[in-house]
C-alpha cells in the first residue's frame, strides 16, 4: 500500500516513519521498517498502526539506510508475520512490496519444494527468497532474476546486507518515485511521504528498476540497459 525508503547519513527509523505517517490517509493494516546499519539487517514489523510501530521499536534501532512499509493486506490476513518487510530465511534480503504477485502460489510450491522454509501468508515473501537464492554478482542482478520469476504488479524496494551503500527498487504497474535530497536519497510511492524533505523526484515507468545510493540514482530497463530519467522539481505546497 505505502513505501518509503532512506540512504543518506541521517539515522533512518524516525525519518521512515514520519514518511510513513504522512501515507496514513491512504488506510492500511499493518506497519513494518527494516534498517541496514553495522550490525546488519534489522526489521521491526507488526499489525496496527504507525505510531503504535513508532512506540515499540527497541531504542537501539540504528542504520543509515532503510525501508518501511503500510500494508493493504491481500495475501493473507493483517498480522505481525505477513506485515513488510520480508526477509529471507537468512535475514541477508529485505523486500517491500505493494500490488500483487499472480503467480506466487505456484513459486511458494516451487520454493518449498527446494526446501525454502515460507513463514508468512503473502505473495511478497517470495521476493525476498528469489533474490536471495539468485547467484547474480550485483544486487541489481539478483532483482532482474527474481523479477523475471514474478508476474503481476508491484512497487518494490529491495536491501541486501552484501550491499549495504543502497536500496534497489523495481516498478510495475503500482507508482514508485526515487527523492533527490542533499547527499541522501528517498524513494517512496506517493510523494506525500517525502515532501517535506524533498521535491525534486524521478518517476519509474513501468518494467524499470533503479539503484539508489546516497550520492544519487541510476535508473534501468529490465534487461539493466541504463535509461535516462532526470528529477525534476515539482511545484507543491509541502
Ligand atoms: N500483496 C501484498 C500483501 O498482501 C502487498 C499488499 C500491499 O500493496 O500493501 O502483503
Amino acid at each position: 500500500c505505502g513505501i518509503v525508503g532512506y540512504v543518506g547519513a541521517q539515522q533512518a527509523a524516525p525519518l521512515l516513519l514520519e514518511g510513513l505517517s504522512r501515507l496514513e490517509h491512504r488506510g492500511y493494516d499493518s506497519a513494518g521498517v527494516a534498517l541496514l546499519g553495522g550490525t546488519g539487517l534489522k526489521v521491526a514489523k507488526q499489525a496496527g498502526r504507525v505510531r503504535d510501530l513508532a512506540d515499540s521499536l527497541p531504542k537501539r534501532f540504528g542504520g543509515k539506510t532503510g525501508i518501511g512499509h503500510t500494508r493493504w493486506a491481500t495475501h493473507g490476513p493483517a498480522n505481525d508475520v505477513n506485515a513488510h518487510p520480508h526477509t529471507d530465511a537468512k535475514g541477508l534480503v529485505a523486500v517491500v512490496h505493494n500490488g500483487i504477485i499472480d503467480n506466487a502460489a505456484a513459486l511458494r510450491q516451487r520454493l518449498s519444494d527446494e526446501g525454502v522454509d515460507l513463514v508468512s501468508d503473502t505473495d511478497t515473501e517470495v521476493v525476498a527468497h528469489l533474490v536471495a537464492r539468485s547467484e547474480a554478482g550485483t544486487l541489481e542482478g539478483k532483482v532482474v532474476d527474481a523479477l523475471a520469476a514474478i508476474e503481476g504488479t508491484y512497487g518494490l524496494a529491495v536491501l541486501h546486507v552484501d550491499f549495504p551503500d543502497r536500496m534497489v527498487v523495481a516498478r510495475n504497474g503500482s507508482p514508485l518515485l526515487i527523492g533527490v535530497g542533499e547527499k541522501e536519497m528517498w524513494v517512496a510511492s506517493d510523494l506525500a511521504a517525502v515532501v517535506r524533505h524533498t521535491t525534486t523526484v524521478a518517476h519509474l515507468d513501468d518494467g524499470e528498476i533503479a539503484t539508489v545510493t546516497a550520492g544519487g540514482f541510476t535508473t534501468y530497463g529490465g534487461d539493466l540497459r541504463p535509461v535516462t530519467r532526470s528529477a525534476v522539481t515539482v511545484d507543491v505546497d509541502p
